[in-house]
């Protein structure tokens, strides 16, 4: 069934995407870190802003949500329960559903905490809106949360089916890839997406939405029990890193920090 919405990003600060669902009269905003970007998009496409949806409390994806609720008082603003965002009219825990009614949406929260305590993502006809808990090739750091936290939010993402578009937070991927690629040298979806994603950007293009079912083949934080990874994780470590799934995954996490 054709989609009766359209996503589309609006690029801030350095690499924020702030994610724009519309069905060309009603807009929701996903994360709006500046109010200004939106604020220009909906004008110039003649669009009304109906809500907000936030994942989590960085100021980079809620600094906006304040003047966009000043200007427009009657937006619902959907947020994580776990953080106290202000402007956030409905708090939200994992399982709840929510419906965009207008463009016909409807997402179920899930809670990855690890980023942040408190971060959600919502997922809903096969979009993905993860915040900075899944990036493409990449994931994001573990601020709050431990690395246990991490590993089983990204689990959870990881199962979602494979034609799930990825709609993540920030332009990492080139930079994420360069790093898979230390990780995991031999991977051919990774060389082809490094391919992909560097041409994509010398056109000025997003590489994102990206998709669950290459993440899973490709991705090396959902991949850390590969042993295709061993050789690089015993490398850094300067002994065998074993076998276990999160030290495993720790170790790749605490390598990318460095990085
Ligand atoms: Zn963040």
């Amino acid at each position: 069934m054709p989609k009766s919405f359209s996503i589309v990003p609006i690029s801030a600060f350095a690499d924020n995407y702030l994610w724009l669902i519309h069905n060309n009269r009603k807009a929701w905003i996903v994360d709006p870190g500046d109010a200004a970007p939106v604020l220009t998009t909906l004008r110039s496409s003649h669009l009304e802003l109906e809500g907000i949806l936030l994942t989590h409390h960085h100021a980079d994806h809620c600094g906006g949500v304040v003047e966009l609720c000043t200007l427009f008082p009657n937006l619902t603003v959907y947020g994580p329960a776990e953080e106290s965002i202000p402007g956030t009219t409905h708090p939200l825990r994992a399982g709840n559903e929510i419906t965009l009614t207008s463009l016909g949406l409807t997402l179920t929260v899930l809670e990855v905490p690890g980023h942040t305590l408190g971060h959600v993502a919502y997922v809903g006809q096969d979009c993905l809106f993860c915040g900075d808990t899944l990036f493409a090739a990449g994931c994001g750091r573990i601020f709050e949360g431990t690395p246990a936290q991490m590993f089983h939010s990204l689990a959870q993402l990881a199962a979602l089916p494979d034609k799930t578009a990825v709609y993540c937070a920030h332009e990492y991927t080139v930079r994420n890839l360069d790093f898979a690629l230390k990780v995991d040298p031999h991977n051919q979806e990774l060389q082809n997406w490094a391919r992909e994603a560097r041409a994509q950007r010398e056109q000025g293009e997003p590489t994102l939405p990206s998709q669950i079912g290459r993440e899973r083949r490709a991705n090396p934080f959902l991949r850390s029990t590969d042993i295709a990874l061993t050789p690089a994780l015993d490398h850094y470590l300067g002994h065998p890193v074993g076998t276990d799934p999160l030290t495993r995954f720790t170790v790749l996490r605490a390598w990318k920090n460095q990085c």
